[in-house]
């Protein structure tokens, strides 16, 4: 049913110039409702038109993707200590496996439901448990200590296709748009977005394109305060126009990362669908070629219906990367290697995990490093 979406047409009408960027900040009049984000809630909130605070020193470039074991330190405060710690919900079912004996067909069995129940999914799980047979014949395996071994390198390579950071210095300002159901953790992720950008020493805007809620906004601009970035956000305003405005104003203060955050939605709602789809329009309207990443969020519980979820809006939208979140507190992290193995199998290329969230912690969110997360599930 979900490749029913028409596809995107061509908007008739022409876009004015992005003029409203200069004057983000300026009061509005009723007939300008489109040129005057407003932050609504009171207080000590960064007003729009103030530049963005403290962004680190222009020319720093972007910082490289931590690949492998290079960063990867079992201290708990690391990162690799939280993603360990974050993934024992789905490790430890498969790490009890592995408990000192020799390799026998019950250990085979067993590791096959463990994986199955992690949300591995069926043809995933099937391609690992052959490989590790094979490995076992041509290795000579004996112990299950070396056969652990030997799943880890096997789900590395596996989920090493899902492995492609985010290029943010592709495009000037690189704008993303966030989709996804509801309460999957993307404005969570926005934050954390922000802050990661942040530290690659770029700077940041985003765009409070969930407009159901007033509540979302709030939430947006507060993380927006806690990154030092400023947030457009408007009353009333569809988020098709608050995120043509956030891009204007990107233009204008020579940012060089936009998130656009929008209101989560089900792929069966089909009329919201189709406004997410306008905002995608109207992106592209705003600057030529924009959207650069279209991101959906994920949430790890799912499991298997995240799945269904990718496939949704990426018929709807072309969704270009992957943001998985809460793979603290779920059993059901196997679902990394169902997409890994669906995408790639099914599209010559998976769509890339970009990122993924161990916590509600600002910094609980890094991109995704095979190598890691496989060390980390079965250490
Ligand atoms: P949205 O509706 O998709 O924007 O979701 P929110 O960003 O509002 O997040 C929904 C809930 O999920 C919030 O309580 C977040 O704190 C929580 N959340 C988001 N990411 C993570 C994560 O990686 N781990 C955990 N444990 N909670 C998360
Ligand atoms: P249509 O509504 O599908 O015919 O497409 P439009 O070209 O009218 O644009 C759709 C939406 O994009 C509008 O409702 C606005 O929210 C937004 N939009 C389009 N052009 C502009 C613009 O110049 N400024 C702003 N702020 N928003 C715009
Ligand atoms: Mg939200």
């Amino acid at each position: 049913m979900f490749g029913l979406f028409k596809k995107p047409g061509s908007e008739g009408k022409s876009v004015p110039t992005p003029s409203a960027a200069g004057d983000a900040g300026l009061a509005t009049t009723d007939d300008a409702p489109r040129s005057a984000p407003v932050h609504s809630p009171p207080g000590d909130i960064p007003s729009v038109d103030t530049p963005p605070v403290d962004i680190p020193a222009a020319g720093l470039t972007p910082a490289a993707i931590p690949m492998g074991d290079k960063s990867v330190t079992d201290a708990p405060g690391s990162w690799f200590g939280r993603l360990k710690s974050g993934l024992r919900r789905t490790g430890s079912q498969l790490t009890g496996l592995f408990v000192p004996k020799r390799i026998d067909e019950t250990l085979f069995e067993d590791l096959e439901s463990a994986l199955i129940q992690a949300d591995a999914g069926l043809v995933a799980t099937q391609h690992l448990i052959d490989a590790l047979r094979q490995r076992v014949r041509r290795d000579r395996l004996e112990t299950a200590e070396q056969l652990k071994m030997a799943l880890q390198e096997e789900l590395t390579t596996l989920l090493g296709p899902l492995q492609s950071p985010l290029d943010s210095g592709a495009a000037k300002p690189f704008v993303i748009m966030i989709a996804g159901v509801n309460g999957t953790g993307k404005t969570t992720s926005i934050g954390k977005l922000a802050r990661f950008f942040r530290d690659e020493g770029r700077s940041v805007l985003l765009a409070a394109g969930d407009t159901f809620r007033a509540a979302a906004r709030e939430q947006l601009v507060e993380w927006g305060e806690r990154n030092g970035v400023a947030v457009i956000a408007q009353d009333r305003a569809d988020p098709a126009s608050v995120v043509f405005d956030a891009i204007a104003a990107a233009r204008a203060r020579d940012i060089d990362v936009v998130i656009a955050d929008t209101a989560g939605r089900l792929p069966t709602q089909l009329h919201l669908m189709e406004e997410i789809r306008k905002v995608k329009r109207v992106i592209g309207k705003a600057m030529e070629g924009a959207p650069h990443e279209v991101m959906i969020v994920l949430d790890a519980n799912t499991g298997q219906n995240a799945l269904n979820q990718v496939k949704a809006f990426d018929d709807a939208l072309g969704v270009t990367g992957i943001v998985m979140t809460k793979l603290d507190g779920t059993a059901k992290g196997g679902v990394v290697a169902a997409i890994a193995y669906t995408r790639s199998q099914a599209q010559g290329a998976p769509i890339p995990l970009r990122f993924i969230g161990v916590g509600e912690g600002i910094e609980d969110l890094r991109p995704f490093v095979a190598a890691d997360f496989a060390k980390a599930l079965l250490s």
